[in-house]
This record gives C-alpha cells, structure tokens and sequence, in this order.
C-alpha cells in the first residue's frame, strides 16, 4: 500500500451510496504534510511532461492543486460553480453534474486565463463516473489548449469515468485506485498499480 492508500485505510470511511468519506484529511479539514506527498507524486507521475498551469475545480480540487503547484512552479486556476444561466462571452462554461450533490452546475473559467499554447495538468481529488473531469476538459479543449495529463487523489475504479477518460486516450494517474469498497465492514480494496 502506498502512503495514500494506508492513510485512506486508517481514516477514510465508507459511506451509503459509493461515497467514500475522507473529509478528516481530505477535503474538509487537510492534512498539509499528506498534501505535500500528494503534490511530490503527482510531480514524479508527470515528470518529463511540459506544463504550465493547473486546472482544477471549486471547491475541493482547489487545496490540492494549490500544493501540487509548489511542485511544478505553475499558477492553479479554478473553474468556478455559477448559477447563472445568461453568462456571456467572457468565460468558457461546461455543465458538470455534481456526485455527491445530485445537482448540474455550471462551471466557468475566464478566457483571460486559458491559451491555446497552454499545456494544463488538470487536478481533481475523486473521480466517480468522471462528469467533473469531461467538464473541465472540454473548457480546455474550447480555449484550444493542450490537456497535459490528468492528476487525480483517489479514483473509484468500479465507477466509470476512469475507463471513459483513459478510453479517451488522455494521461490519467490516480494516485489510488479503489476497486471495491464494503458498507457493512468499511474494508476498501485498491487497484495494484
Ligand atoms: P464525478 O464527476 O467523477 O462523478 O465525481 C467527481 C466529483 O464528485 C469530485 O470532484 C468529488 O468532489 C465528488 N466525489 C465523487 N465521489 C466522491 C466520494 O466518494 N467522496 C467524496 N468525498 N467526493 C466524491
């Protein structure tokens, strides 16, 4: 088990509905140190790949690019939820469904900040059936950027946006893989990698 993979174990909790609940160390309170390893992985998973911005999502994407960034040098932009159903041309907009929240969101980025020479590594901290990281590929693809690689803390590998994104041919690591995970017992099984 690698250092994520044991931390998930010690802490993580496995909720009703396929969610797995790591909001102690995470995404709501954040352990900076087990960020710090997350960001030094994600470097050496990328490393030899040009890139010069990180593109993450609003809310809990945001901590983990933001250190990530330490790694490679390079400035996190956030795509941002919006309600608004009228916005005009100075953002790209994606619809996101979002898995915990069983809601669409838009989401939008400022033109001013995506190039079409921009190599972006877009980070996320879980990938479900992957509606978030369709999301914001396509703001990458619209600003005719270079989706880079796609950095992801913990995948559930027994949903399907894995399969769909790396089908896709895009450079996918998740830094843990979870195959299976049991309500009644909380056991978890990783994907040996
Ligand atoms: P997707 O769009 O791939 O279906 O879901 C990804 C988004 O949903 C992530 O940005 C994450 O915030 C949230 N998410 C999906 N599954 C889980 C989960 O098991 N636990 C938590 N805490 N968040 C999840």
């Amino acid at each position: 088990m690698n250092f994520l993979e044991e931390r998930i174990v010690k802490d993580g909790i496995v909720k009703e509905g396929n969610v797995l609940k790591v909001d102690s160390f995470l995404n709501h309170q954040m352990d900076i140190r087990l960020f710090d390893q997350i960001g030094e992985e994600f470097k050496k998973r990328f490393e030899g790949t040009p890139i010069n911005k990180i593109l993450t999502i609003e809310a809990s994407g945001i901590g983990i690019a933001c250190v990530a960034a330490r790694q490679f040098d390079v400035p996190v932009i956030f795509a941002k939820k919006s309600k608004s159903i009228n916005i005009e041309g100075e953002v790209y907009v994606a619809e996101v469904e979002s898995f915990t929240h069983k809601c669409k969101n838009q989401v939008i980025v400022s033109k001013k900040f995506l190039n079409p020479d921009d190599n972006v590594l877009i980070i996320d901290d879980f990938l479900a059936n992957g509606c978030a990281l369709q999301g914001l590929i396509s703001i990458v693809t619209s600003a005719g950027a270079n989706v880079a690689g796609i950095g992801i803390v913990i995948e559930k590998g027994f949903q399907t946006g894995g399969q769909i994104i790396r089908n896709l041919g895009y450079h996918l690591e998740s830094l843990a893989i979870v195959d299976g995970m049991d309500t009644a017992t909380g056991k978890i099984v990783f994907r040996e990698q």
